[in-house]
């Protein structure tokens, strides 16, 4: 059964959903007023982790993700550079497009664009002015929060902070001053206007939402997903205006991943911390160690960027690469080879348990890393069979559906180890080339990546020792997992 911690609730739940087989997704997408930079990537490794793990186990998905490229942000952003809404927005989704394709992300189904949407969203707003839950004032349309019950039950706000028939036309606002918030917004000077039923004007940007998964989706669907700062207002106000719309139940389960922080700090640009992904690419780091990165913690945790974490992220990523080269070398020559397939079971085991369990990928990785490393000193000793080879190769295809991590087969092949040539010399190689580079990083003072080096070698059945003479390895004693 897999579970997970639904923020409406705050429990962990097992999930069921509506129709058995299928999941109906959505997941807020980019405000298009600017490059995403690599919070909102981490958002969106997320989701796809989930996505791709609901499909690993059998489920259909259809998955949804709105482009907000109407809103406060992008108006001001045109407006500041003299252009139209379009013109503006234009490179900021293809950046979105080429990011994601490069962070190997699953697209979704449908990429509602909420300028294509207005008719929906005008609909929705007639239908909460007909039901009551909506007023108009000096041309704009507001929900009244005090006319739906249940308003603050996701973000759990104060009911003493709340402002019922006071009104903001702001989009993002404190939780400390709740308020009418604005479903259709009066024409101003300088914004794009919509000539509508319910009068000329533009959406606000909650509403976006709330008609777009309406629309794909259907009233009531299975998750919902976005960054903690979503929850409030965003969520809260999505849940207001389609349950008070539809009087349905909107979303079965809410998850939300939290923020990515940038050496502890929250990302920003004034703070010169602020990272989209061509800046990380450009110093030299693959697409899918960032993948890696945003992806090995926990998604309900912040997680910290740093690069000395991108380093480890690359780290674990070329052992994955240096494991995979060495199955392709093994000739099964040998005549005393070890069973494998009890520890694939039990990695495979642990994979899936780790991410039923709310996605606990460190659980998960842990399974893989375990396995490399119960399998090293077999390959040492060439005690693998090539059929084993081939068991262990097909499991690591087999959770990349999940991961996607894995170096491509051209990077594989390109690694030191080759996949054809004598063993022993492969092996004598590789050995040496990271004896090297442990004596560079010590060299460098960079005594944790010296360590890691080290350890990385005794995962694979050497032990170094340091003599006056230099260093010196040999194979580990028989060791059998
Ligand atoms: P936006 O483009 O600001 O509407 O954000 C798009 C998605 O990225 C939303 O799901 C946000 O919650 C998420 N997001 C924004 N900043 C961060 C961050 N620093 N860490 C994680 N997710 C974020
Ligand atoms: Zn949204």
């Amino acid at each position: 059964m897999i579970r997970f911690h639904n923020t409406l609730g705050g429990k962990v739940e097992d999930f069921v959903p509506i129709e058995p087989g299928h999941v109906k997704l959505y997941t807020c997408g980019p405000t298009v007023y600017d490059y995403p930079h690599i919070g909102n990537w981490r958002a969106y490794v997320f989701e796809d982790l989930l996505k791709r793990f609901l499909l690993f186990r059998g489920f259909k998905v259809a998955h949804v993700m709105n482009i907000t490229d109407v809103d406060d942000k992008t108006i001001r952003g045109a407006q500041a550079k003299g252009v139209g809404l379009d013109e503006y927005t234009k490179p900021f989704i293809e950046a979105f497009g080429g990011d994601r394709d490069t962070l190997a992300i699953l697209p979704a189904d449908h990429y509602p664009r909420a300028t294509a949407h207005i008719p929906e969203m005008v609909a929705l707003v007639k239908t909460l002015l007909e039901k009551g839950f909506a007023y108009k004032k000096d041309g704009s349309v507001y929900f009244a929060i005090d006319r739906f019950p249940a308003y603050g039950r996701l973000s759990k706000i104060n009911l003493d902070d709340l402002r019922p028939g006071r009104q903001s036309d702001a989009d993002e606002y404190e939780k400390e001053s709740v308020h009418d918030f604005a479903l259709w917004k009066a024409p101003k000077p300088g914004e794009p206007i919509w000539e509508t039923e319910i009068g000329p004007g533009r959406p606000g940007w909650h509403v976006e939402c709330s008609a777009m998964s309406a629309k794909y989706l259907g009233t009531t669907f299975d998750i919902h997903c976005g960054g903690v700062d979503n929850i409030f207002p965003h969520h809260e106000n999505e849940i207001a205006q389609s349950e008070a719309a539809n009087g349905v139940k909107f979303v079965n389960y809410w998850l939300h991943c939290h923020h990515l922080v940038v050496d502890g700090e929250k990302m920003s640009k004034s703070k010169g911390n602020f990272y989209v992904l061509p800046d990380i690419l450009a110093r030299g780091y693959e697409p899918l160690d960032v993948r890696y990165l945003l992806l090995s913690t926990h998604y309900r945790k912040m997680l910290n960027f740093t690069f000395e974490a991108l380093d480890q992220a690359r780290t674990a990523r070329q052992r994955i690469g240096n494991f995979l080269g060495e199955l392709k070398g093994v000739s099964g020559t040998s005549e005393n080879t070890a069973e494998v397939e009890p520890l694939v079971e039990t990695a495979r085991a642990g994979f899936v348990a780790g991410l039923e369990d709310d996605l606990n990928i460190a659980e998960a990785l842990a399974s893989v890393f375990t396995l490399i490393k119960s399998v090293n000193p077999l390959l040492v000793r060439g005690e693998v069979s090539k059929d084993g080879a081939a068991k262990l190769a097909a499991f690591f295809t087999e959770i990349d559906a999940v991961l996607a991590i894995k170096p491509s087969p051209a990077v594989a092949a390109s690694g030191k180890i080759g996949a054809a040539g004598d063993r022993e010399k492969r092996l004598e190689a590789e050995v040496q080339a990271r004896i090297e580079a442990r004596q560079k990083a010590r060299a460098e003072k960079d005594f944790a990546r010296a360590d890691a080096i080290r350890r990385e070698l005794l995962d694979m059945g050497i032990v170094l020792e340091d003599t006056k003479d230099g260093v010196r390895w040999k194979k580990a004693g028989p060791l059998r997992p």
